[in-house]
């Protein structure tokens, strides 16, 4: 009998043993990160979604303004925490006006870049201003947020503005424990090295967004990322992106949204993996 028992108490404590090392092994704080690549034409889109928290860098066009904000709302999202701008084009700034009206905006996150402001940049402004929404403008080395440790979203560029509105792009870079993210915008080759020389720990991002919708690529980024996941932000245009040849020379994965629709990835905090649902 106390035989019995004791075996009873032993195959409870390693019933135990076990829940907590799953339940902590899937996330400090209970689940994963989403990263969603928006198909929304030529344009970028991507939704960090994080257990309590919601980023949204670049929104679209006007154009695809409906699909991204049903796309938001089947992923049920009430809130966004941070919309970032990476620079001031419509097809990254265009749907945020209708964002406004249909989720709680925080605050937006934007590059000092008012030189190359548009119109339609300032209308913006005008909305953001009305809706008392605070804006933070921030340049390399600055943090956007980070967790407990797990987690930082950190911005790489740009350190000094430049006459070219693509190379003041807000380049960000995610880590989730193990794991991480590079955001890139649409910087040019010359950029694209700059922050290379940065950072060696670039080269272990389990995601790299290829930058300008697969526009030019450098040499020096092509040998940078080796059997990564690249995703093309892109839809039909009339410069001729991406540059097939150039995606051809990346060694990983590559995965467009012109040909995909959405893409969404998980981070489990040790891996990304490819979600197919
Ligand atoms: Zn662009």
């Amino acid at each position: 009998m106390i035989a019995r028992n004791i075996i009873f108490l032993f195959v409870c404590l390693l019933a135990l043993i076990c829940a907590f090392f799953i339940v902590g092994h899937i996330s400090a704080d209970g689940a994963a990160l989403r990263v969603h690549f928006f198909s929304v034409g030529y344009a970028d889109s991507i939704l960090l979604k994080f257990p309590k928290k919601n980023v949204l860098i670049d929104s679209g066009s006007k154009e695809y303004c409906g699909k991204l904000v049903q796309d938001l709302i089947s992923l049920d999202i009430k809130g966004i925490d941070s919309a970032i701008i990476t620079h001031p084009h419509d097809n990254h700034y265009g749907c945020f006006a209708d964002i406004i009206d249909n989720f709680t905006v925080r605050q937006f996150i934007v590059n000092y870049d008012v030189k190359n402001a548009d119109s339609g940049y300032r209308e913006l402004f005008r909305k953001v201003i009305a809706n008392k929404i605070p804006v933070r403008a921030v340049k390399a080395g600055d943090v956007i947020f980070s967790d407990k440790g797990y987690t930082l979203l950190a911005v790489l560029s740009p350190d000094i503005l430049s006459d070219s509105t693509n190379d003041n792009s807000l380049v960000t870079w995610l880590r989730y424990k193990d794991t991480s993210f590079l955001f890139t915008g649409d910087i040019s080759p010359k950029t694209q090295d700059i922050i290379l020389k940065k950072s060696s720990a670039l080269k272990y991002a389990d995601c790299v967004q290829v930058p300008h919708h697969g526009g030019e690529i450098s040499q020096a980024f092509i040998k940078s990322f080796r059997g990564k996941i690249f995703v093309v932000s892109t839809g039909k245009n009339k410069y001729g992106l991406p540059l097939q040849t150039q995606l051809e020379e990346l060694s990983g994965e590559v995965l467009r949204t012109d040909q995909k629709g959405d893409i969404t990835l998980e981070s489990d905090g040790k891996k990304v993996r490819l979600v197919y649902d």
